[in-house]
Parts: C-alpha cells; structure tokens; sequence
C-alpha cells in the first residue's frame, strides 16, 4: 500500500491520479491533498477519499471546509502546499501543482526522503539544479510524471546511462500546428484551448500551442537525465503515438509507444517498477492508425522552443526568469490582456533584459521570480 500525497487535485493531472487511486484501492491511499480554488471539486474528492489533511489557496475556503468535515484538518496557502507534501504518513508525492509556486514544497519532500512523482515542471525549470542535488543528497527519487519524460524513462530502463547518445523528444505541434507565424494574429483563446490530441490544464494547452511546453520539456529532460542541450531533440509527431525515444551509441532507438493518455505515465510513476492494468486503458493498435508522421521543428515558427534552449544553454536564473515570464504571459493571454502572439515576444524581452547568476540559491530564485512577474505585469500596463 503506497501512501499519497497529493498536490493540485482538482486539475487535469490531478484528478486523473484519483481516478487511479480509486480504482486501485488496495494500492495506494490518499493521505493528503491540495487544491486551488475549485472548492466543489475539493468536496467531492474529500467525500470520496477522506484524506487526513487537505489544503487550499485561500484562508476562507479552509474554514468553511473545516466545518464540513471535522474529522480531516485544513489548512492553506504557499505553507499548506508544505504541509501536504510533507505529510508524516506519505511515502510518495504526486506534484500537480500548476507553476514555480511548486518548488518550496517538493524540495520539503525531498528533505523528508519522499518519493517524488513529478508533473509539476515548472520547478524543475526554475531551480532543477536545487531539486536534483538535494533529491541525491536525502536519497529521494524523482519519477517523471509528463508523458515524454516517463517514455525516455522507461526506454533507459536496464540501459548504461553511458551509452546514451541522444534523447528524442516528439511534439503533437498544439492546437495552431497548421497555422503560419503570421495566421496567429488575432487568434483567440478558445483556438489556442482546441488541442488535437489531449486534454490537458489552460496554462499547459496554451504552452503547446506556443511550442513553450516542449521548451520546458527540453529542459525538464536535461535536468531529469543529465543529457547536453546538444543532445537533446525535438521532432514533430502528429499523432502522439511514440511519446519520446532513446538513441544509444550503435545507432539503435527505444521508443516508448501508446494510445495517449496521461493516466499511463501517471500510474507508471506510482506503480515503478511495477506495471498493473490500467482500468479502461486503450490498446494500442498500429494497423488502424495505418501512418505515423514526422517532421523537423521550425525554429522561426516556434520561436518560445528557440528560446528555451537558449536559456538552457546559459543557465542560472534566466531559466526562472524565462518560466516566470511564461507562466505570467499565459495567465494574462488567458485573462483577455495579450495576444497569442505577445507571449513570446514578452518571454523575448524579458531574457534580452535578464542579468544572469549563475547557480543560483533559492532566495535568489524566488526574488528572480517575483520580479521577473511584476516586470512582466508593467509591460502590460
Ligand atoms: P490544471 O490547471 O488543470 O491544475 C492545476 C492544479 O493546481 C489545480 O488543482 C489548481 O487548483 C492548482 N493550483 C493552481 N494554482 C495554484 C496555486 N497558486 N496554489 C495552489 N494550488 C494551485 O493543470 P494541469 O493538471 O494541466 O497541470 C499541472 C502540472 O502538470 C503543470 O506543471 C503541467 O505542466 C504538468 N503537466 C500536465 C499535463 C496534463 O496532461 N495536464 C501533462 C504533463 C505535465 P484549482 O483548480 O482548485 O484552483
Ligand atoms: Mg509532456
């Protein structure tokens, strides 16, 4: 029995992992969640799980809940997210928490020695150097939660690190992948929410579409493996068939293949190194689909994914400042304030502005952070 703690319940990541939990009740236990502001969502999985301690992002919410149900404790904010992760019962620490406001908590688990499943990114972007040296230094495994990550993950397994020549990462091309740089004017945001293959989070679709998201993936997998930017690519995959692949020193590829849906990287990372079924999981089948297709990444196009390498080739604190502008750019594209195309131009002139520090702490990562968000709201103004 795998005990859990889970952060960001009530997104897409979130409750797809208490559709897991549920079905397989014998195997895993909900010890502690957290959730935003989605109270009716909270209620429901409460009823449902009756997990020991719950928390959300606003003091108020947390009292009214407390009276609902007086046999969990409630508690909220940044140092609810804390308490969850750290929970004294959890074994393991699901992170779905959408943004950098993940990161205090799942170094909090780390320190605790927890077993981490992680969605959560953003903190891997902005500070995966802290995350890594401390997940080595307390003995804490990180599991790779996002699909592309479990399929590299799961197509080194066995494999001499040593021989690894090259990871492969596919992209679906979001939700604008037909569309030219200069058809993007004027998009909306119920076209940038349309993606083709999966159904994810606002802040995430928005990323695929503006091609970020696999920017933070090539990242997130330069800090998971330990691979050179150089060594890293990204090809262009309609389908979301093949969810990444490994390429080893005899030129021979592992790809990890299936029908998509995150429900199978999420149970991988709480059932490693064990497989169970997964409940109402959809075969595979490669004679009906007939063709898979692949092309190269148009760098021009997808000017975020340029972007991110080149963070990832400095380091230090643009990588923060370049995910705390993405993650403030989004909100405000979602809220009506920006354009499509404004995002990246944003994340552009940030970084253009950015002073890097190299290996930076933590203090100096959520003061990048902060700043980097208020700049980012001036522009707008
Ligand atoms: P959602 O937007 O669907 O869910 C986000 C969750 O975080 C919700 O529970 C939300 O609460 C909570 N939340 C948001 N902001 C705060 C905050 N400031 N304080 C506390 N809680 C907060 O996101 P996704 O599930 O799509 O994504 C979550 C993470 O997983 C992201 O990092 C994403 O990149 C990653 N990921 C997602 C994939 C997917 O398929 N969705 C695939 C791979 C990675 P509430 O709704 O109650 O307000
Ligand atoms: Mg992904």
């Amino acid at each position: 029995m795998k005990k859990i703690s889970l952060l960001g319940a009530t997104g897409s990541i979130g409750l797809q992992t208490i559709d897991i939990i549920t079905a397989n009740p014998e195997d895993f236990q909900l010890v502690a969640l957290s959730a935003g502001r989605n109270i009716d969502k909270t209620r429901e999985i409460i009823k449902q799980l009756k997990p020991a301690l719950v928390s959300v992002q606003d003091a108020k919410d947390a009292q009214v809940l407390q009276q609902e149900f007086p046999t969990s404790t409630f508690t909220y904010g940044a140092e609810g997210l804390v308490e969850v992760a750290t929970h004294p019962d959890t074994t393991v620490l699901v992170n779905a928490v959408l943004g950098s406001v993940g990161l205090a908590s799942t170094l909090a688990a780390i320190k605790m020695s927890k077993t981490i499943a992680i969605a959560n990114k953003e903190t891997l972007v902005t500070a995966g150097h802290l995350v890594m040296a401390a997940a080595k230094q307390y003995n804490a495994p990180i599991l790779p939660v996002d699909s592309e990550h479990s399929a590299l993950f799961q197509a080194m397994n066995g494999e001499n690190p040593k021989n690894i020549s090259r990871l492969i990462i596919t992209a679906s091309g979001g939700s604008f992948r037909d569309k030219t740089r200069d058809e993007l004017i004027g998009v909306t945001v119920k076209d940038a929410l349309n993606h083709p293959n999966w159904s994810m989070g606002a802040k995430i679709t928005i990323d695929s579409a503006t091609m970020m998201n696999k920017g933070l993936e090539v990242i997130e997998a330069h800090v998971l493996f330990d691979m050179p930017y150089d060594d890293i690519d990204v090809v262009l995959h309609r389908e979301s068939i093949i969810h990444s692949m490994v390429e080893f020193d005899d030129t021979s590829v592992i790809a990890q293949l299936g029908t998509p849906d995150m429900r199978v990287p999420i149970q991988y990372a709480l059932t490693y190194p064990n497989r169970i079924p997964l409940q109402g999981g959809k075969r595979l089948n490669l004679a009906e689909i007939g063709k898979l297709h692949f092309e190269e990444m148009n760098f021009k196009r997808y000017k975020a994914l340029q972007l991110a390498y080149d963070a990832g080739r400095t380091g230090g604190t643009i990588l923060t400042a370049m995910n705390a502008a993405n993650e403030a750019a989004v909100a405000a594209f979602l809220r009506g304030e920006i354009s499509f195309l404004a995002i990246d131009e944003m994340i552009e002139r940030i970084m253009h502005e950015h002073s890097t520090i190299a290996q930076p702490d933590l203090e100096t990562i959520l003061a990048v952070d902060s700043e980097t968000r208020k700049r980012v709201a001036d522009m707008i103004k």
